[in-house]
């Protein structure tokens, strides 16, 4: 493969807005229930009585923040493994792609991807999910996601370049651990950031439609 494209997001500034998921949505027409970028808010914590006056409540490792997120064209794509129809490739460039003409609705991409990435469309009767905006990007262009983001906090580009610009953090809860697919992003983390798999909090935002 000559090279690796992947996303960058700045978890320490996203605001939780949700424009990036819309603009995605709207970009590519996706019906109720399919969504391919997802944005969740993450929180945790508690409030507990205060040591010398149990009347009075004060806050305990208390945190929220937002992960925007959607198909992270995995350097290790277990989508592609597991696919018996060969109809999910991984380019030259890294991207990973469905070729839903050889999609056969078997599922098993979807129970695979540890990142809900793969969304099936009941109407098509195929297998869907983030194509990074090939066509804009074929033309020089950002990904819609990337463009609608007010606070400008996502971004794409070469794997090994964003890891030199901004380190090489690729999971934070609620993440799954990166070992298992090894993803092309690259998150600076919000301040309170939770390790990824460890469970310290619970996702709070609803499923969109
Ligand atoms: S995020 Fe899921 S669908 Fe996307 S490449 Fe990785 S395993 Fe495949
Ligand atoms: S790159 Fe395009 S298709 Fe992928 S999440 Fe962003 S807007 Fe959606
Ligand atoms: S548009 Fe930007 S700030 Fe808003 S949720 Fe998406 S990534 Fe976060």
């Amino acid at each position: 493969m000559e090279k690796q494209l992947a996303f960058y997001f700045d978890a320490s500034a996203c605001t939780g807005c949700k424009a990036c998921a819309i603009a995605c949505k709207d970009r590519s027409d996706l019906p109720v229930g399919i969504n391919w970028r997802k944005v969740y808010q993450y929180e945790g914590g508690g409030w507990v009585s205060h040591p010398e006056n149990k009347d009075l409540l004060i806050p305990s490792n208390l945190f929220v923040y937002s992960v925007s997120t959607a198909c992270m064209h995995c350097e290790k794509p277990i989508c592609m493994e597991v696919c018996p129809a060969t109809a999910i490739t991984k380019r030259e460039d890294g991207v990973v792609l469905i070729d839903n003409t050889k999609c056969i609705g078997c599922r098993y991409c979807e129970w695979a991807c540890p990142y809900g990435a793969v969304q099936f469309n009941e109407e098509k009767g195929y297998m869907t999910k983030c194509d990074f905006c090939q066509d804009l990007q074929a033309k020089g262009q950002k990904p819609v996601c990337v463009d609608a983001c007010v606070m400008r906090v996502l971004d794409v580009g070469e794997l090994d370049e964003l890891r030199a610009k901004y380190g090489n953090v690729s999971a934070i809860e609620p993440l799954p651990t990166s070992d298992l697919t090894e993803p092309a992003v690259v998150i600076t983390p919000h301040k309170h950031a939770q390790t990824s798999g460890s469970g310290t909090g619970h996702i709070l935002s609803v499923e969109e439609s």
